[in-house]
């Protein structure tokens, strides 16, 4: 699933190529990807349309147009926001596709077809419930200390549940936690003032590493969970430390990095460095 590095990195492709075009045509032809409105006001809406501001907000994607509408769009797991020539062979699962008025597609794609996109006035409506913002101010290491105070679900849980940071998922959880030296299984109200201020500075490294090396592609060319706008795959996923690495040795110590299931996500640490 595209991550925060991940969503950052199409925001920064997309807004040289989106800044200022308009969209001149639209089809819908999986009707459940657009979230709101429907998705015969959603064709309605965005055409005559024109790109004019890119923001992100946890793994959301904020292309904002010049009426004052936003598009918001979540990948969840397998979503793919591509722009291609106009007479590119269509890619299999697309599900959108607006034409853009310099003669090229941005095309929605998603084999699974959880992605949603919004067409919004007003942004709170689909972000309201999400907590601070990691790589902001907003995100301090006392603000995660009264977020897993009492908690007894494991630190791995509290990390991707989008309340208490946004925008970390499997990926970014379990690099955060090696990082930090602290096992994943541990309850989060059991981490100590010390671990937390570790943990929290290992949680904005980690992301600002996946932003700068434009996120993580996992899985075989042409499979990916994640590619760029263009086409071209993330880098990060060849700096991983424990991340898919079960067996493989720590880079730091040399034991086989172990994997476990919690919250029913594949988790993946040193059971030496992270006790
Ligand atoms: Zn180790």
């Amino acid at each position: 699933m595209p991550e925060l590095p991940e969503v950052e990195t199409y925001v920064r492709d997309l807004t040289p190529i989106l800044s200022g075009r308009r969209v001149v045509g639209a089809r819908v032809a999986w009707p459940r990807t657009i979230a709101w409105p429907d998705a015969e006001m959603f064709v309605a809406q965005i055409v005559g349309q024109q790109f004019a501001q890119f923001g992100r907000r946890g793994k959301y994607m904020l292309l904002g147009l010049a009426s004052g509408l936003t598009m918001v769009v979540h990948l969840r797991m397998t979503g793919h926001l591509l722009v291609a020539p106009a007479d590119a062979v269509a890619a299999p699962h697309t599900h959108v596709v607006m034409e853009l008025d310099d003669g090229r597609h941005l095309i929605y794609q998603d084999s699974r077809k959880f992605g949603r996109i919004w067409l919004v006035t007003n942004t709170a409506s689909v972000l309201a419930k999400l907590g601070p913002e990691p790589l902001d101010d907003a995100f301090s290491a006392q603000g995660l200390a009264a977020s897993l105070r009492g908690r007894t679900a494991s630190i791995k849980a509290l990390l991707l549940d989008q309340h208490i940071v946004a925008g970390v998922g499997n990926i970014y959880a379990d690099e955060s936690l090696f990082r930090a030296r602290i096992h994943p299984a541990r309850p989060g109200g059991s981490l100590n003032e010390a671990e937390i201020a570790t943990l929290h500075s290992a949680i904005r490294d980690v992301l600002s590493e996946g932003i700068a090396n434009a996120g993580s592609s996992l899985g075989a060319s042409g499979l990916q969970n994640y590619s760029r706008p263009g086409g071209a795959p993330g880098g990060f996923q060849e700096k991983f430390n424990v991340f898919r690495r079960t067996g493989q040795p720590c880079p730091r110590c040399g034991a086989m990095i172990e994997r476990i299931v919690l919250a029913q996500r594949s988790t993946h640490f040193c059971p030496m460095c992270q006790r």
